[in-house]
């Protein structure tokens, strides 16, 4: 039989099935660690800089070592493409055929119950767009997201629903997440009725989750892995009991997703959803018991106990803030507190009159689902704050109670070592410099082994990173149009293929105005792309083809923009990535470390920027052929201490503070002809002498922080 370093090696397997294949010691070495972690079922922490080929390198191991292994992903996008591509290819490459299963949360598939209900024309069809919480279906495809009617789009779902097999909505042509019909055709772990439904033996849901515990390999994402690990999901079966290995690739997102799991969240569409659920299975209960029956008093006093949760609700909702935002309630005021814990009660009262009906019925069954309620109620409203924050969030036209936990490690940790299974924790991104304890302390893992894989790509000799001089402050109103400025001789030096990473949504609307102001006095140089405009895939796809186009993003651009080649060859940083302590969970969290003697920034708001800045970074340099230039631009890199340690995670790149080194490294690397455009002529200066490098860049308006926006610590 083949070992690994036939395998790996030039002229193994591998590269006889893929012709592009390289063969590389890095590799080589991650697979070897994985191949023994899953043999003694370790639980390890692996980082693999970009490049290591780390989907292979546990792609391999997992298929040749003969037990059950399930793989767990960031994104649907990387669980379809493990499924549908990375995963057979490698099968057929070592001639291991697998039984394969890929699993997605239940709000991707068909419930055909719910179908059933809405009846064959749609007669129970409402208006209701109000997403379930907890969903997570995400579509970046490419669709009219509820330009089809309702009618429409459930007649095609309805013929689709007759030959599915997988029950897949995916499949659907032209239906995204966001359209109204998806949350009446999928089910929530609150309204799915389990084993006592009708539907129950070709339920999506339930074959899915059936081939999952046959399979040799199954494909999840981290949202359900947690769910289960978490024990919140129900009624289908343990698919993390049946594995003995378990991988998470994209592991740097597991701190954050599971600290949300281990909480609690209550939104006030899930309560008026479940109301309105009680109210129909009410009026149908009343109408099948004789009318003398003492049933009839019995549910006269749930409808009274479910006026009484609504009354709670609106009582709740008239005492919050008018303004949308998120708020932590230990700053709400006493009032708005008593009317958290009155609609607790009132909730935990209604659970009594359901409990008491003491029979099978779809009303009393509702009771479990109140029950769930009542816990997650009961958790936000009784924490003692020192453990955890507790928060409100307003939009317009609904509120969302919130738990979060300070500290998950302990809990964390604990399911694991419950479980007799190796756990593999893997990605591009867990450590700074050496010093993985960011990570691992967070996941309870200290006492784990730890593994850095660099990078094969050559960093001094593919990139530079430009830090330019007499930048503002970050807290500057002219702050983003000195960015866009900085920026326009750089683009144009590139001749386009830049992507320009913000930290708000703010500051990325003033970037685009800033840069279509500019480019709009002559017939625009390069196309821009920016998020929100179209689909993330959409808006990446076309990016990638046009090859000069210039994209703009915020948080979710950070990661998981991958586009290898010229198309992208020049990364502009706005600003340093810190958290914004004027989020309350933040804030909250900052506050917690210093009560309880740490140093928020030094153990916290420190090392979270370190790994997003080197998450942005990590976009540039995508394959050995990849050249390019990253430009941070917040002075605060150079000008405070802790620019040292944010210099020191990243790769290897050359430093530069020389604009003039720059533009040279940056036009020797810029295509030779470009299609779009020939936009850059330099004067004798070397500076471009176009429209838009002599632009003036008007002054941009002041900002305010949002997601990540730094207040300069
Ligand atoms: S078991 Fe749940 S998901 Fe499946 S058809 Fe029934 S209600 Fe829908």
């Amino acid at each position: 039989m083949l070992d690994l370093e036939d395998i790996f090696g030039p002229g193994g397997p591998l590269q006889s099935a893929l012709p592009d294949f390289k063969s590389r010691w890095q590799q080589l070495r991650m697979a070897q660690r994985v191949a023994t972690a899953l043999e003694h079922r370790e639980t390890i922490v692996v980082e693999a800089g970009t490049g290591t080929g780390k989907t292979f390198a546990y792609l391999v191991p997992a298929l040749l070592c003969g037990s059950r292994v399930l793989i767990s992903t960031g994104t649907r996008t990387l669980q379809d493409q493990l499924f549908s591509k990375d995963l057979p290819l490698v099968a057929a490459a070592l001639g291991r055929p697998a039984r394969i299963a890929l699993l997605k949360g239940r709000t991707n598939y068909l419930c055909r119950y719910r179908l059933a209900r809405i009846g064959p024309g749609g007669e129970q069809l409402t208006l209701d767009t109000a997403a379930s919480d907890g969903a997570t279906a995400t579509t970046d495809t490419d669709s009219d997201d509820g330009a089809t009617s309702l009618g429409t789009m459930l007649a095609r779902i309805q013929r689709w629903s007759r030959t599915t097999r997988q029950g897949d909505l995916a499949e659907v042509r032209g239906l995204s997440d966001s359209h109204p019909v998806w949350p009446q055709v999928t089910s929530t772990r609150d309204n799915c009725l389990g084993n006592k439904c009708p539907e129950i033996s070709r339920c999506h849901v339930a074959v899915a989750r059936r081939e999952a515990l046959d399979a040799d390999i199954v494909i999840v994402n981290h949202h359900l892995l947690l769910a289960d690990l978490a024990l919140k999901e129900d009624g289908f079966g343990d698919i993390l009991g049946a594995a003995d290995s378990i991988i998470l690739d994209e592991a740097h997102q597991i701190p954050d997703l599971a600290t949300q799991f281990f909480g609690a969240n209550v939104s006030s569409r899930r309560i008026e959803n479940l109301l309105k659920e009680i109210h129909t299975e009410a009026a149908s209960y009343l109408a099948h018991i004789p009318s003398d029956s003492d049933a009839g008093e019995l549910v006269a006093s749930i409808v009274a106990a479910v006026r009484g949760v609504e009354q709670a609700q609106q009582q709740l909702s008239a005492s919050l803030p008018a303004r949308t935002g998120r708020f932590p309630l230990a700053e709400m005021g006493v009032q708005l507190n008593a009317q958290v814990d009155d609609l607790a009660h009132s909730v935990q009262t209604l659970e009594g009159k359901l409990s008491d009906l003491r029979d099978d019925s779809p009303l009393a069954q509702l009771g479990e689902r109140v029950g769930d309620l009542v816990l997650s109620l009961d958790r936000i409203a009784n924490l003692d704050d020192i453990e955890g924050v507790r928060a409100v969030e307003v939009t317009p036209r609904s509120f969302s109670l919130s738990l979060m936990p300070f500290d998950i490690s302990a809990r964390f940790l604990s399911l694991l070592q419950s479980r007799r299974c190796g756990w593999i924790f893997t990605s591009a991104t867990l450590s700074l410099g050496e010093d993985f304890t960011h990570f691992t302390g967070r996941l309870g893992l200290v006492e784990s082994p730890t593994l850095k894989i660099d990078s094969p790509f050559d960093y001094p000799r593919q990139s530079l990173l430009y830090l330019p001089a007499g930048l503002p402050e970050p807290a500057s109103p002219k702050y983003v149009s000195a960015v866009i400025e900085t920026a326009l001789p750089l683009i144009d030096a590139a001749r386009g293929g830049a992507c320009i990473l913000f930290t708000s949504h703010r500051a990325l609307s003033q970037g685009a105005a800033l840069l279509r102001s500019c480019w709009s006095r002559e017939e625009s140089p390069y196309k821009l792309f920016v998020q929100g405009e179209a689909p993330r895939e959409r808006l990446l796809k076309e990016f990638r083809e046009d090859g000069n186009g210039v994209l703009l993003g915020t948080t979710s651009f950070w990661e998981g923009v991958d586009v290898k080649g010229e198309a992208l060859r020049l990364v502009i940083i706005e600003k340093l990535p810190f958290a914004s302590p004027d989020d309350p969970l933040v804030k909250a969290r900052i506050d917690h470390l210093q009560a309880t003697g740490g140093n928020a920034f030094r153990d916290y708001q420190l090392p979270e920027a370190a790994l997003a800045l080197k998450q942005g970074v990590g976009r540039l340099i995508r394959s050995e052929e990849d050249y390019g230039t990253v430009v941070i631009c917040d002075p605060r890199m150079m000008g405070r201490g802790y620019g040292k340690v944010l210099l020191a995670a990243l790769p290897a790149m050359s430093p530069t503070r020389d604009r003039d080194e720059a533009m040279r490294f940056i036009r020797k690397h810029a295509p030779r002809s470009v299609a779009a455009s020939e936009p850059v002529a330099a004067d004798a200066s070397g500076t471009p002498a176009t429209a838009a490098a002599d632009a003036s860049v008007p002054d941009a308006t002041a900002q305010s922080p949002s997601a990540r926006t730094a207040t300069a610590p």
